[in-house]
Order: structure tokens, then C-alpha cells, then sequence
């Protein structure tokens, strides 16, 4: 029985050295299978996209789907990986009800890609994060616990299998151990599966939602002391969001460093990460290849990517995530704070349409970090979902600049444009909103104002022009906000000096 108590965070991390290493699942988004015609849509009714080679039955022949081998190829260029000129798929042998064949079909000391890196910034600092590999195998079915609580085995009356997942093409991610991260590490293993998502969906290869599934990781981590051996892993799994990528390391460093500190021993086992306690339990102890009987695929050619090929899918890789944000926060003009932000936000390629369609860079941000973020944040949708385009906002902002609208009347234009009442200048026009410029109408209110409040009058003529606010308050109040302050406070002044 273990005597392990758990260590705070910090105390761990003074007195051991993590290591990380993570596995990514992607399921790609061809139109078919991996190996066969069938269709690849998520939420149709269960077993109706299968057909006898998804379903493993007697005599069926594979036939791999070449848009899955140009993806993962391109996902490979991408982490700057070798290409293999020739590689075969192999034999994965286990038994699981999910998984028809008996065997998944994958890749074993073939992979197609191999050998790479993805540079990650953390904090203002550039973790380079070394590929292990990039293989192509297919994904298992889904299997359903029903009659119980907890939707469980455990307690469950019967389940059900669904094999329309079962086939389709996954791609496996595989970092090489990472070193040297220390405190850091759990922040490290979120920023390159944050970074490694944003490289996949730059090539529009995969939906790549972790909610969903369509990509899902598995990290390991070991700890050992100052100047001795790196230590036992432990794997785990199916870690579904980029926080519980990093609360999952944080817990487990905390967890071995109690075992360790004890004396005792790490077991190489898989385990589980809870959401809602932010702690992971011991899952099965690690199967070996060996247990897998790998073998080649027979029923399948090997591939051979001509190279030539290759060097085509590298010249039409598209601007990568990080070159790009680097090349944007330089033109927007933008601390890495403020950029951090702006990604954080998600606004990125809002604020640079908005900049296409004519606004200034700093324009476009305020209005998408600002008021939009607030309204989107309100209304709990993204900012793309919210109703006004990026076009839209730089009308909007193209009426600011020609003075026909403030901020203020901006605002109540946006209103407008959310509720459906059409384009920024129609709505303007349509609600009346127009900055007051016309100096007889400004006047009059300018002198209404200064009749109603003539102790304030007073002090201003007095010289203490701070008081001038309460009566530019009284102009705006009068004019509906349509007035522009600076006129006002001007005007003002003159009458009153
Ligand atoms: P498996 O399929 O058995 O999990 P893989 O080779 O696919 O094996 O993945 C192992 C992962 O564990 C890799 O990401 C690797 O970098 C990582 N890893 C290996 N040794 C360690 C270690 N001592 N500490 C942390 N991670 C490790
Ligand atoms: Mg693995
Ligand atoms: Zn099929």
C-alpha cells in the first residue's frame, strides 16, 4: 500500500526534473475512408457507413486512399520531417469489440514521415520540439455502455457498437522525449499541441476539434532527479482539451514526485485523466510491440511518394501559423502581450479582413478586442458567429474616420448592424445617427446649456476650464451624443471667454 503523500507543485518541481512526450491523434478529413469507399460524415445513424473492408469481413481487399497519403505527407513537410520514398503499412494485432478487423491496420517501423521538429513559444521563449514521427493507420469504432448510471461498462446492461468511425484515416503524431522544460513543462506540452492544431488547420486537412474527438492526445510523462536517468513514464490518454493537456502534466508530475519521494517505483501504465478533479488513475500496464505481433500488411502495396511529388507538396505548403502571426504582429505594430491577446481572442483573421477591407491595423484591433469581444463574450458565441463581418466593421470605421460618426454613434450602429437592420452606412442612416456638424444647431444648444448651469458658467470664466466637462455633458445629453465633444468643449470656451 502506498505511504506517498502529494507534493505541492513547486516542491515537486525543486526537487525533480520532468520529461514530456506526447501522441496526437488526427482524423483527417477526406471524404472516404482510409481504406475503403465509405463515407466519412460525423452523426449519422449508427452502422450505416460501413461496407465488408471497414468491417473486416472474410475477403475483403484494402485499397489505401490517396487524399489521406497526401495529407499526412503535407503534415509531415509541415514539421519539417523527412518523407520515406518507400513505406508499408503493418499489422497491429489486438482484440477489441470496436475494432472489426481484429487487427488496426498502421504503420510500425515504416512510418511515412519521420524525424522533425515544431518550434513552440512559450512565455517569450522558443521551445524546439522534436518529431518523432508522422504514421497514417485508421480509427477504431465507438463503442456505447447503455442500462447503467454512468454510461460506463461498469454497471452498464448491454452495450453497442458503432463501426462508422471505424476506418476512418488517422494520423499519429509522435513527439521525441522532451528535456529541460522544468516548471514549465506542463505550459510547454499545451503550447505545442496548441501549435501542432493551428499547423494541421492552417492545411486544412482536419476539423482538428478536441471536443469532438477529431484530435485527441495522449502524454506521457517521467520525472528523475538532478543528474540521474531519465525515469519511468506513465501515458495518458485521451486528454480532450488543451487545459486538461497541461493539468494532466501538472498532476502527474505531482503524483510521481510523492511516489518517488516515498521510495517507491513508477509503473509504466497507461492512465486517466478526470476533468473534474484534475487527477489522473491508473488505467492497464503498458503493452509491449512485442504483444502486437506487428507484421507487414499483405493486402496492401507498399508506397513509394515519388519524390518529385513530394517537392511539390513542399513548394505549396502554405505560410505556417507562427511565420505568419510573427509577420502579422510586426505589420499591426503589436507588443507580444498585445498579440498574445489578440490569438487568445481568436481574432486574428477577423482583424486582418478588416485591415484587407480598408481600416488601419490599430482600427480594425480595437474594434474586434473591444466592443465586439465584449458583445461576443455576452451573447457566448465566437466572434465570426456574431453578425457583422469584417467588411461591415471597416465601413463602419471608414464613417469614424470621415467624421460622420463618433464612437458613440459607432456603437448604436453596431447595434443596428447585429440586429439585422443592414449595412453600417444604412443603418446610420436609417436610425439618424450623424455627428452634429452644423455650428448654428451646436450653438444654440451650447448656449442652452450655459443658461441652465450658470455656476458652472461662471467658474469656467473664471479660468477653471476642468468644470467646461459638466456643460460639454449637457451638449452631448441634448444632441443625443451627435455632437462631436471636441467642437463642443471648443465652442465653449470661446462663448465663455
Ligand atoms: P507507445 O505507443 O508505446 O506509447 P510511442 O513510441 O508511440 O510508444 O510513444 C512514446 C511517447 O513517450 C513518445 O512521445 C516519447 O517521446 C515519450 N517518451 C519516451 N520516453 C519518455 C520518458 N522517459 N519520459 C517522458 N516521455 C517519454
Ligand atoms: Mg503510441
Ligand atoms: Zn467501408
Amino acid at each position: 500500500m502506498t505511504t506517498a503523500t502529494t507534493p505541492s507543485y513547486e516542491d515537486a518541481i525543486a526537487r525533480f526534473q520532468p520529461v514530456i512526450g506526447l501522441e496526437t491523434h488526427v482524423e483527417l478529413g477526406t471524404r472516404t475512408k482510409m481504406f475503403c469507399g465509405c463515407a466519412t460524415g460525423f452523426g449519422a445513424d449508427p452502422n450505416t457507413q460501413v461496407c465488408p473492408v471497414c468491417l473486416g469481413l472474410p475477403g475483403a481487399l484494402p485499397v489505401a486512399n490517396e487524399a489521406a497519403i497526401e495529407a499526412t505527407i503535407r503534415i509531415g513537410l509541415a514539421l519539417n520531417c523527412r518523407i520515406a520514398t518507400w513505406c508499408r503499412f503493418a499489422r497491429k494485432n489486438y482484440f477489441y469489440p470496436d475494432m472489426p478487423k481484429n487487427f488496426q491496420t498502421s504503420q510500425y517501423d515504416e512510418p511515412l514521415c519521420e524525424d522533425g521538429w515544431l518550434d513552440v513559444d512559450v512565455d517569450g521563449e522558443t521551445v524546439r520540439i522534436e518529431i518523432e514521427r508522422v504514421h497514417l493507420e485508421e480509427d477504431t469504432g465507438k463503442s456505447l455502455h447503455v442500462g447503467g448510471a454512468t454510461g460506463r461498462i461498469q454497471g452498464a446492461t448491454e452495450s453497442l457498437v458503432d463501426y462508422n468511425r471505424a476506418g476512418i484515416p488517422l494520423v499519429e503524431i509522435v513527439t521525441k522525449p522532451v528535456p529541460g522544460t522544468g516548471a514549465k513543462a506542463p505550459e510547454v506540452a499545451r503550447a505545442y499541441v496548441t501549435e501542432l492544431r493551428e499547423v494541421i488547420r492552417s492545411l486544412n486537412v482536419s476539423d482538428v476539434r478536441m471536443e469532438q474527438g477529431s484530435m485527441r492526445c495522449d502524454v506521457n510523462t517521467s520525472l528523475n532527479r538532478p543528474g540521474e536517468e531519465w525515469g519511468t513514464r506513465t501515458e495518458t490518454k485521451n486528454v480532450n482539451s488543451l487545459r486538461s493537456v497541461e493539468r494532466s502534466v501538472r498532476s502527474e508530475i505531482q503524483r510521481q514526485a510523492g511516489l518517488l519521494e516515498a521510495g517507491e517505483r513508477i509503473l509504466q501504465e497507461t492512465r486517466h485523466f478526470h476533468e473534474d478533479t484534475g487527477k489522473t488513475t491508473a488505467g492497464r500496464s503498458k503493452e509491449t510491440a512485442t504483444d502486437y505481433r506487428y507484421f507487414p500488411e499483405p493486402d496492401l502495396t507498399p508506397m513509394a511518394p515519388d519524390v518529385e511529388w513530394v517537392a511539390e507538396l513542399k513548394a505549396a505548403l502554405p505560410e505556417l501559423p507562427r511565420v505568419r502571426r510573427r509577420r502579422l504582429q510586426e505589420a499591426w505594430g503589436l507588443s507580444e502581450h498585445d498579440m498574445a491577446s489578440v490569438l487568445n481572442a481568436d481574432a486574428v483573421d477577423v482583424i486582418e479582413e478588416t485591415i484587407r477591407a480598408g481600416a488601419k491595423p490599430d482600427a480594425a484591433r480595437k474594434w474586434w478586442m473591444g466592443e465586439l469581444s465584449r458583445r461576443a463574450n455576452e451573447s457566448e458565441v465566437g466572434l465570426t458567429d456574431l453578425g457583422i463581418t469584417p467588411q461591415q466593421v471597416a465601413e463602419l470605421q471608414a464613417l469614424v474616420d470621415a467624421g460622420t460618426l463618433n464612437d458613440k454613434l459607432a456603437r448604436q450602429v453596431i447595434d443596428g448592424v447585429l440586429a439585422g437592420e443592414g449595412a453600417p452606412e444604412e443603418v446610420a442612416k436609417a436610425r439618424g445617427l450623424a455627428i452634429v456638424s452644423d455650428t448654428g444647431a451646436l450653438t444654440k444648444a451650447v448656449d442652452e446649456a450655459i443658461a441652465a448651469n450658470p455656476d458652472v458658467a461662471e467658474k469656467v470664466r473664471g479660468g477653471t476650464h476642468a468644470a467646461a466637462g459638466v456643460l460639454i455633458g449637457a451638449v452631448m445629453k441634448a444632441t443625443k451624443g451627435q455632437a462631436d465633444a471636441k467642437s463642443v468643449r471648443q465652442l465653449i470656451l470661446e462663448r465663455l471667454s
